[in-house]
């Protein structure tokens, strides 16, 4: 790594912008806010736009190459979902103004809820959770409150299969839960049997993934359901992979009682380094009640003359507040532009092509890559990515050497039921020649895996940074900028 830090380039007396003269009276900063150990950069405008643009080029980004990273729908995200979120009406509004005055956002946050109804088979949706994690805790909360509504507190066990994603029990568990892991069978789907053996008067409920996190449909969620139900539990759907269903199945009609989305996977809102995700909950007419305060109502439709009017209303057994204001109000936008932008068809679509693309790519490299449950995949497949012939070499080797193709990695070690685990996830949003070129990369990967280790061992070798110490990266973990050694020193 060879770039230089913003203070290695300052110059003293090099200035950026000029001020236009002060129409008041000047006066000295007050010395006791100044901090003497953080000196102000001095350089020119286009010495600064060109060192940023620089660095912001190091990352890889889905806006500069491909990023089948498995379970996180790195989809494009299209570029009008960010000029309508930054529209004056949606952007300088603020979260207690009279509802008066932000009719058009709650109307947006109503249609946003509608369509995630029609989308899922749900009764009602609140938009209030961060993300995912926190549409988790927000969903189990809501299953305790049902059952102590009822009487009924001593339903404290959750099951959670052992492909789940580690957010599933860890909600399950901050919310008082005790977790019961469940196995997958031999095909990927949820052990019925098991789950059987779990249904007693303590069950509180079942989470579970759909697709599953190995991109398997579970072929058992109507028997499991019934199963939970039977005994009084509820079933929550973890619904980060609705990417592949989009307009194809929905999860309230097999019996899932409550559900989140990531409005950052599915509805092509960024996520990651690119900002706050959200993770609308949905639920049956009979949890209704439960949901965070408030949730947007439509309080009269509204006719040729009149527009519809909405108010904030609280639901009557709800469990409290689970996030300030409306939650990422600015990241729904952005997902109602996709909704809409797409429409029904368009939506399908995007869920049939994500489909398609997983598959085809597993079917360019199975002879190659060894698939443990070797079914047709939903939007993302596993692969076990090691072979006898090639001792030494690992999935993260494997990871490591696409970076010099240009190639985000998969996700590794995820989940934890296989080994050596790589997850890819190529999404609806990629074309066939990127598809077929990162099948190419794996192969010949798998080739030199065989042939030449060396080459997987010591790669990257064109990426701004090489291998890196992981233990060290994670253990000391450093997030500023460092100031050289006596810079600056000779300004305080
Ligand atoms: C991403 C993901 C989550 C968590 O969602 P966040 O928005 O990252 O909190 C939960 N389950 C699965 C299967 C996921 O892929």
């Amino acid at each position: 790594m060879t770039e230089k830090t913003i203070f290695e380039l300052s110059r003293p007396g090099r200035i950026g912008i000029r001020y236009p003269e002060p129409d008041v009276p000047l006066a000295d900063l007050p010395e006791k806010f100044l901090r003497k150990d953080l000196p102000l950069v001095e350089m020119s405008e286009n010495e600064v736009v060109r060192h940023f643009t620089k660095i912001s080029q190091l990352n890889h980004a889905v806006d500069t190459g491909f990023y089948p990273l498995g379970s996180c729908t790195m989809k494009y995200n299209p570029k009008i979902n960010e000029e309508t979120a930054r529209l004056p009406g949606f952007s300088q509004i603020h979260p207690l103004q009279p509802v008066e005055t932000v009719q058009g956002a709650l109307g947006l946050m109503y249609e946003t809820q509608q369509w995630l109804a029609e989308i899922s088979g749900f009764d009602a949706v609140t938009l209030q959770p961060a993300a995912g994690a926190q549409g988790e805790l927000t969903g189990v909360f809501i299953i305790r409150a049902y059952h102590n509504s009822r009487g009924d507190s001593k339903r404290i066990k959750m099951l959670v299969p052992d492909s789940a994603h580690g957010t599933n029990p860890a909600s399950s568990a901050m919310s008082g839960m005790t977790i019961i892991e469940i196995p997958s069978d031999k095909n990927g789907n949820i052990d019925t049997e098991r789950v059987k053996a779990e249904c007693d008067d303590t069950l509180a409920g079942l989470m579970i993934t759909n697709p599953n996190t190995l991109g398997l449909f579970d072929e058992n969620i109507v028997e499991a359901c019934q199963l939970v139900h039977n005994s009084g539990g509820l079933v929550y759907g973890d619904g980060a992979n609705m990417n592949a269903l989009l307009g194809i199945y929905r999860p309230a009609e097999v019996g899932i009682d409550v559900m989140h989305f990531n409005l950052h996977k599915t509805f092509s809102t960024p996520h990651g380094g690119g900002g706050p995700g959200s993770g609308p909950v949905g639920v049956t007419k009979e949890l209704a009640e439960f949901l965070p305060d408030p949730v947007v109502a439509m309080i009269s439709e509204g006719d040729e003359e009149t527009p519809a009017f909405y108010d904030l209303v609280t639901p009557e057994k709800t469990i409290g507040r689970v996030k300030s204001f409306h939650g990422h109000f600015g990241v729904v936008v952005k997902a109602f532009t996709y909704l809409i932008s797409l429409g029904k068809n368009g939506l399908l679509d995007a869920s049939t092509s994500a489909v398609l693309n997983a598959n085809y790519i597993q079917a360019l490299i199975k002879d190659v890559y060894h698939i443990p449950y070797e079914r047709l995949c939903m939007h993302e497949f596993v692969t076990e990515a090691q072979w006898d012939d090639a001792p030494g070499i690992r999935a993260l080797d494997i990871s490591k050497r696409l970076i010099d193709f240009g190639f985000h990695p998969p996700t590794n070690y995820f989940p934890l039921i296989v080994h050596e685990a790589l997850m890819i996830e190529p999404t609806e949003t990629e074309a066939k020649e990127t598809l077929d070129a990162f099948a190419d990369a794996l192969l010949q990967i798998a080739d030199e895996a065989k042939n030449d280790p060396e080459i997987l061992h010591n790669a990257p070798t064109n990426a701004p940074f090489g291998r890196l110490d992981e233990v060290k990266a994670a253990k000391e973990l450093i997030l500023k900028t460092q100031l050289p050694e006596n810079y600056g020193k000779e300004l305080s």
